[in-house]
């Protein structure tokens, strides 16, 4: 692979860190801005690798297929919610399948939802049950617990265990590693990031999705959002005009959705 991950980027720290504290009582004094420096550059890589899941710095994680065919995945987060009945009736008229990555606490009172999803062909996706303001600050045990019990929600709804997890906000880091490890989840991320959560203009959200197509991509909506709702058949077009088909997540990246 050759990319940098949590160890190398750690063994590598701690051997400069170790040169410049050797040059510093050995050979010159070093100034402290530049131990500064060096922690402000570590932290920052840090940060850089929690955000950007396709780095796979703490573990591998998926975010498209490796393909020259020209097929992408559409995946909705944050589910069950307000538009999901319109936009399975969208997918359905298109006969396009998608992904749905569900929130756990979302399911009660909406279990025909989940029922629908699965009976039209979709995939849910475990995307935590809590999706926690500070869900990134949890130990491993209490987020693997936070993924369990949104297994059970899907379980209770449609007798299903996901095996897909999408991560809460994006965010990844060895706590939340180490809980989908422990609870054999495969990590799924995005390739296309269409904001919609923020988008505000309909023609900008369209076209920004459709300018970063490329073969593999794995789109990432939002079921919560009216402005997605009312693009997605206009989406679901110009993905089709632009010569792309929309293949289900798990065939896209050929991996099992349910244990
Ligand atoms: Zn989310």
């Amino acid at each position: 692979m050759g990319a940098l991950t949590f160890r190398s980027l750690n063994i590598i720290a701690i051997l400069a860190l170790g040169i410049l504290v050797a040059i510093h009582l050995c050979w010159m004094p070093i100034h402290w801005a530049f131990f500064l420096l060096f922690a402000w550059l570590y932290i920052s890589i840090i940060f850089l690798a929690c955000v950007k899941l396709s780095l796979g710095f703490f573990m591998p994680v998926v975010c498209s297929a490796k393909t020259t065919e020209r097929v992408v995945a559409l995946t909705f987060d944050d589910g069950p919610a307000r538009y999901t009945a319109a936009i399975l009736d969208t997918l359905k008229q298109h006969n396009v399948s998608a992904a749905f990555f569900c929130i756990g606490k979302n399911i009660p009172g909406n279990e025909p939802l989940l029922q629908r999803i699965v009976s039209e062909g979709h995939t849910i996706g475990n995307h935590s049950y809590s999706h926690h303001y500070w869900f990134d600050m949890f130990g491993s045990g209490k987020m693997l617990a936070d993924m369990k019990q949104m297994d059970n929600e899907v379980a209770r709804a449609t007798g299903l265990k996901p095996l897909l997890f999408r991560p809460p906000y994006g965010v990844m880091n060895p706590n939340l590693a180490r809980a989908i490890k422990k609870g054999g989840y495969k990590p799924v991320g995005w390739s296309i990031r269409s904001f919609d959560t923020r988008a505000k203009d309909k023609q900008m959200l369209l076209s920004r999705i459709i300018g970063q197509l490329k073969p593999g991509s794995v789109i990432l909506l939002h079921d919560s959002m009216e402005i997605t709702a009312a693009i997605l058949p206009e989406l679901i077009e110009q993905i089709k005009n632009k010569g792309y088909k929309i293949v289900p997540l798990n065939k896209l990246l050929n991996i099992d959705a349910y244990a």
